[in-house]
């Protein structure tokens, strides 16, 4: 039996990033940048005007000075004039400054009389111009390799004329759930049946961490069944199965995934609820055979299967940083490992606290529904009163972009 943290650290040197694909800037939401992006230009391109007003030399003006405008320089042309002494150019934000000029005056600091302006202030050299390579140098690196992609990054890239860009591959994570009483969607309901709801969420709980669901057909707890669909599985990046991976007559997940020569690299964790996660490698894939019971499912994946596809998704880091919050009730943790504790964050005054989310039994969905977070309290604690601090790993806001959704 591996503790949590060395489940995890087995789990992450196992998922190495995946290789690289161009996909269009537009599509690059969310994704890791596989290269350093370096500059083609210095940006601004050239100095240009930070401000709607009048482009004049300072050193020959003071205020009160009255100039002569000589010229209209919009947006997005050359400035084809050059500023003689005595005159001014109207100018908006974004033009580039005519040669000459080493200052703008915003329109508000000035009287326009006919065509000559009265200056309302005394310019300073170098006022409201955004000089060239002031933000970015032709050269410097723009983003580094292991960037995930937000709009600011788009923006970079964009002003850089790039329109398309190199990233990691999206991991392929195929989801198979076993079991003999499960139904898919729109079967009908039988007796001692139930309808799988493992299957759906995990492909939900993928896509959310940025990889990409293939959802197998439901395999039955009958070994030519299940060696055809984890076969199948295995040509994946990562192979998530649920059920079948305890010790009862009809766990048969792990025997078959040895026959089919995957190895083992541990089974059970000391955490609760999850205890009989299996994990297991082949040259090509990662497989994580994680318990049946919905609760267990999901939280093994949210704490050891979304990291792994983080990793292999290019995340530089690819666990979340826990957050230390108050108990706001006492707690009495099963003392022979690591408590996995849905929680409720409550703002009590200026402190956030945790409050157990509802009937932590393994069978309740409910409480997980309505958890905003886990608090992870370690194997061998007695209880704990409230008022005490733990790490609570955050169920809300986690900043991705989601996965295949877009
Ligand atoms: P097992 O790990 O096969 O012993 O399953 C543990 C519990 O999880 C049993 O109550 C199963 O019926 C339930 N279960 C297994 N697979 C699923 C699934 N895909 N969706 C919902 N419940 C499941
Ligand atoms: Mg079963």
């Amino acid at each position: 039996m591996a503790t949590f943290e060395e489940a995890r650290d087995l789990i992450l040197r196992s998922a190495a990033p995946l290789g690289v694909e161009v996909v269009e800037l537009a599509d690059s939401l969310g994704r890791v940048l596989a290269t350093d992006q370096i500059s083609v230009w210095d940006l601004p391109m050239w100095d240009n005007s930070a401000m709607d007003g009048y482009a004049v030399r300072a050193q020959d003006c003071p205020v009160g000075s009255v100039l002569q405008v000589r010229g209209f320089l919009p947006a997005g042309r050359a400035a084809e004039l050059s500023l003689v002494a005595g005159s001014a150019a109207k100018i908006l934000t974004g033009a580039p400054i005519p040669s000459g000029a080493d200052c703008v005056v915003p329109f508000e600091s000035i009287e326009v009389h006919g065509d000559s302006v009265r200056l309302l202030v005394q310019p300073v050299t170098g006022a409201h111009i955004r000089k060239q390579g002031s933000d970015l140098r032709a050269g410097d690196c723009i983003l580094n390799a292991g960037t995930l992609v937000g709009p600011t990054e788009i923006a970079f890239l964009a002003s850089s004329a790039r329109s398309s860009v190199p990233v990691i591959r999206r991991p392929r994570v195929a989801i198979l759930s076993t079991g003999d009483e499960l139904l898919m969607p729109g079967e009908q309901l039988a007796p001692g049946r139930i309808f799988d709801s493992n299957g759906p969420a995990l492909a939900a709980a993928v896509r959310e961490a940025g990889a990409i669901p293939i959802t197998l057909p439901i395999a039955r707890d009958d070994p030519a069944a299940l060696r055809q669909q984890l076969q199948q599985g295995l040509r994946a990046d990562a192979l998530v199965t649920s059920a079948g991976v305890s010790t009862g007559d009809r766990d048969l997940v792990r025997e078959v995934l040895r026959d089919l020569g995957a190895r083992e690299v541990f089974w059970k964790v000391d955490i609760q609820p999850g205890r009989p996660m299996a994990f297991a490698v082949t040259d090509e894939c990662c497989v994580f055979s994680l318990p049946g019971n919905p609760v267990a499912a999901l939280l093994t994946f949210e704490m050891l299967v979304r990291p792994a596809l983080r990793r292999m998704g290019g995340h530089l880091r690819p666990t979340q940083a826990t957050r230390r919050v108050t108990l706001g009730e006492p707690v009495q943790p099963r003392p022979d490992r690591m408590t996995l504790r849905r929680v409720r964050l409550e703002q009590i005054d200026d402190q956030t606290v945790a409050m157990s989310s509802g009937r932590q039994a393994t069978g309740f969905v409910r409480t997980l529904a309505c958890a905003d977070g886990i608090a992870l309290i370690p194997s061998g604690t007695e209880t704990l009163p409230a008022g005490t601090v733990v790490d609570v790993h955050s169920l809300r806001q986690r900043g991705d972009f989601g996965g295949g959704a877009q």
